[in-house]
């Protein structure tokens, strides 16, 4: 009985694994062409000072718009573009793109890039972060490249080493996702970071009772020693909004305020002046 059980879950399993591994494999394929053909786009997501309303800068969020599945999540293809070795390639276009768009914004406007950690690790990575600002002619102080807490937990040496030298450009560096990692608050201050993005998970309980508020107190405190910024990410609502402004924390991105906009959408909401006002208006349009 418990062969025949064995046989049946196999004859069940086997084809399963062989449609999603299909699945992989083609989206793999086409992967490959589009990133040999740059048939990607890069969205800008507005950074909102929590104080003044105004946008302090933009997240670079790459979009891949598939031909038969609309945009593919990036959730989805990073991972499989860090598996197949394109992860590279991509991020370098990423970068050159995004200076090149940010060079033609307000001055006082950054722009943050996400890396890979395997783009990280290469030896060649400041050179190319580098090479990509002298191209565009972006000031290295309007660069932020936005890391995640791994890299921090392992190879902490050779981590240091490419954090210093990016440092050195001028770049500036913000740790993504912050609290997700298991990484430690009491060991941020040996890492040359600027800014602690502190993760969408927290700001979502927020407001809830016995929720997150008191952790993201102490996240902004420990930043705030450190001479770190903070960003709230994901906020969605004013209340979360309003809490945040009232723990200190300095800046935000989320729905609230805007997703993430083509260059020209982008360009459009900047040139409209007082972002609190467009804002506000747009929320008093969209409260029925
Ligand atoms: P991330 O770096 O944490 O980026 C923020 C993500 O949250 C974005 O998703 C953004 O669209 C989304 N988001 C922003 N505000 C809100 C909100 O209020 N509510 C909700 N529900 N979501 C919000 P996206 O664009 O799908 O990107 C997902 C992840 O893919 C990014 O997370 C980042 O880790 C990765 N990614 C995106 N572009 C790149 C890239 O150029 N290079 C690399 N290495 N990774 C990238
Ligand atoms: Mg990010
Ligand atoms: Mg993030
Ligand atoms: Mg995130």
């Amino acid at each position: 009985a418990a062969k025949s059980e064995g046989r049946r879950t196999y004859r069940f399993f086997m084809p399963e694994m062989d449609t999603k591994a299909k699945a992989r494999h083609e989206l793999a394929t086409e992967l490959k062409r589009a990133v040999a053909e740059r048939a990607f786009q890069l969205h800008f997501q507005p950074l909102v000072d929590l104080n003044s309303g105004a946008v302090a800068g933009c997240e670079a969020l790459l979009r891949w718009p598939h031909p038969v599945r609309g945009f593919v999540s990036p959730a989805e293809f990073i991972p499989l573009a860090e598996d197949i070795g394109l992860i590279e390639e991509l991020g370098e276009w990423v970068l050159e793109q995004a200076c090149g768009v940010a060079v033609g914004w307000p001055a006082a406007m950054t722009v943050a890039v996400n890396v890979s950690p395997i783009q990280f690790r290469r030896a060649t990575f400041p050179l190319k972060v580098a090479a990509a600002l002298a191209r565009s002619g972006l000031a290295a102080h309007r660069l932020e490249l936005e890391i995640t807490e791994a890299l921090l937990l392992q190879d902490t040496e050779s981590t240091l080493t490419i954090l210093n030298q990016l440092r050195a450009l001028g770049v500036k560096i913000a740790l993504d996702d912050f609290g997700t990692g298991y990484s430690s608050l009491s060991y941020l201050h040996r890492f040359p970071i600027d800014k602690i993005k502190i993760d969408k998970s927290f700001v979502d309980t927020l407001t809830d009772q016995a929720g997150s508020a008191p952790i993201v107190r102490a996240i902004v405190q420990i930043a705030a020693a450190g001479n770190k910024t903070t960003l709230a990410e994901g906020v969605e609502t004013a209340a979360q909004r309003d809490l945040l402004r009232q723990l200190g924390c300095q800046q935000m991105q989320g729905y609230l305020f805007s997703p993430a906009l083509p260059a020209e959408a982008l360009a459009r909401l900047i040139a409209g002046g007082d972002v609190e006002t467009n804002s506000a208006s747009r929320r008093a349009t969209s409260t029925v």
